[in-house]
């Protein structure tokens, strides 16, 4: 639920995410599609209150009617009162407190995931899956990017961070990490770059000032534009697929559909490193780059997950 500048920007909206989900669901080979809910909210102000609670309801309606054939969970914009909220009137909600059943806050198991794909990635470029002694750079100490820097440390990674809110800075002086500016970060000399805040962050002069060997993060829609997926291939940089890379916390709250089942949501989520190995190997033998050799590949674990219903 976001501010928008027009409906036909919503609506754009809605079709990337959701088409990113349906890569997401596939590639990890989750038996649901991919569908999204995008709630666009006023530009003028916040919504607050009454309109806030009177919107949310309509939202939950429109949830209902669907009879669970579309399941949603929180993202930007929308809080754990906002579902309670909602609740009132659907059932169809993941991402539920454990208190009642849920799997909870997902960013762990998204931290997981990332973690994953960082060895799979590091194994692939630098020959061994190990952090030890490893440059790693955490761009965005948040709900997920704090969890894969307390991941790395113990796992003898060479840490730097950035944030653009300062106060993130006492979890990287707490961590023993380095603090730098964003755009610092962007271009240091590491061997792994985990961007884990907004998307959009490679953009085409991002992407020439580089000096990474690795890009794994939990950000969404980290590429500005999908050429630039072909300047990395280019520049020797290995972009494990964003899509791919964060599908832990998808894993989590579909867990929650069949009981969850914390055990089984992290076996299923080191999936995440053997789509990617795959899609490494594709991409080389293609001579492509990551992007399209994941949407290939989502697309074809799509076509047996599809062929398996009765
Ligand atoms: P968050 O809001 O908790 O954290 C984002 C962090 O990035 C914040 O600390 C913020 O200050 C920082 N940030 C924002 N803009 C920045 C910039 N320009 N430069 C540096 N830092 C900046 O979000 P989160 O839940 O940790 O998610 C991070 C990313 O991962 C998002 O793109 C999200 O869509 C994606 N993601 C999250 C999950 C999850 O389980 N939380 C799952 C899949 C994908």
């Amino acid at each position: 639920m976001l501010p928008s500048r027009s409906l036909a920007d919503a609506v754009q909206d809605a079709l990337r995410l959701s088409r990113a989900m349906t890569y997401k669901a596939a590639a990890v080979r989750l038996r649901h599609g991919g569908a999204k809910c995008v709630v666009a909210a006023p530009s003028d102000a916040p919504l607050r209150g009454r309109r806030r609670r009177d919107t949310l309801l309509d939202v939950a309606d429109a949830v209902e009617e669907l009879g669970g054939r579309f399941v949603t969970g929180k993202d930007a914009g929308t809080t754990v009162r906002d579902f309670e909220v909602m609740a009132e009137r659907t059932p169809h909600l993941v991402g539920r407190p454990r208190t009642r059943g849920g799997s909870g806050d997902p960013s762990g198991s998204t931290a997981f995931g990332v973690m994953a794909a960082i060895e799979a990635s590091c194994e692939r470029v630098l020959g061994d899956a190990s952090l030890r002694d490893r440059r790693v750079a955490v761009l965005g100490l948040g709900k997920v990017g704090a969890h894969v820097a307390r991941r790395a440390t113990p796992a003898g990674a060479q840490l730097v961070v950035a944030d653009i809110d300062v106060a993130k800075r006492v979890l990287a002086e707490r961590l023993g990490a380095g603090w730098t500016t964003p755009a610092e970060l962007l271009a240091s000399d590491v061997d792994v770059l985990a961007p884990c805040a907004l998307g959009g962050v490679l953009d085409w002069p991002t992407a020439k000032r580089l000096r990474c060997r690795v890009i794994a993060g939990s950000a969404n829609n980290q590429l500005a534009e999908p050429r630039v997926a072909d300047l990395l291939r280019e520049r020797e940089i290995l972009w494990a697929p964003d899509f791919i890379v964060n599908a832990g916390g998808l894993i989590s709250v579909a867990s929650e559909l069949d009981g969850y089942a914390a055990q089984e949501a992290r076996q299923r989520t080191s999936a995440i490193a053997d789509a990617l190995r795959t899609v490494f190997a594709e991409a080389d033998q293609a001579a492509t780059n990551t992007l399209v050799a994941a949407e290939e590949y989502a697309r074809r674990q799509a076509g047996v997950l599809r062929a398996a219903v009765p």
